[in-house]
């Protein structure tokens, strides 16, 4: 993974603290169930400090290469039992831009540390998730409105677009807009 922790946009939160992956390590693994094993702390310790919200298969990248016994389904088991204890979110967002060609799929779940109420940004090009801050309360959005009889559980809005990091790559890939040439005059 290589994102600049400084290139996201202004609206956008890092590291924002304040999670339920933030109590002690073996608190957390006893909270979700789950026995202790030095493989589900560096699971835990892995994923509460990210705020890429990763998959799992990145983080099963990343951890096999300082615990290389560990398991695909070791990673995924205690993401889905973390999940599943309300200490982190899972959720998925459509990946590229719906219209174009082979884009729009439904991504992969992502796993995020950060459960204060936030929102998403999500690149079109490379799939980046970014947090959002809320708008503070009492601002002027207008209170959505559910459609008869539906019982909403949360309300949160994706920003969709393209990362600072994309955006660079674009405009150094552009050819460089030609020189106006000066016209004879007629
Ligand atoms: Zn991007
Ligand atoms: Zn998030």
């Amino acid at each position: 993974m290589s994102r600049g922790q400084s290139s996201s946009a202004p609206a956008a939160v890092r590291g924002q603290a304040g999670h339920g992956l933030a109590a002690e390590l073996p608190a957390v693994l006893r909270r979700a169930g789950l026995k202790l094993t030095p493989q589900r702390l560096a699971i835990v310790r892995a994923l509460s400090g990210d705020d890429t919200h990763p998959t799992a298969q990145e983080l099963f990248e990343r951890l096999r290469r300082e615990l290389p016994g560990m398991s695909f389904a070791t990673v995924y088991n205690t993401l889905a039992a973390l999940a599943a204890a309300g200490l982190c979110s899972a959720r998925s967002f459509s990946v590229g831009r719906p219209g174009r060609p082979g884009a729009a799929a439904r991504g992969a779940t992502r796993f995020d540390p950060n459960m204060q109420p936030h929102d998403h940004a999500v690149c079109d090009a490379c799939g980046a998730v970014y947090d959002v801050r809320r708008a503070a309360p009492g601002s002027r959005e207008p209170d959505p409105t559910p459609p008869p009889g539906f019982a909403v559980r949360v309300v949160e809005h994706v920003y969709r677009g393209e990362c600072s990091a994309c955006r660079q790559a674009q405009a150094a890939r552009a050819p460089r807009p030609p020189r106006q040439q000066n016209r004879p005059a007629t």
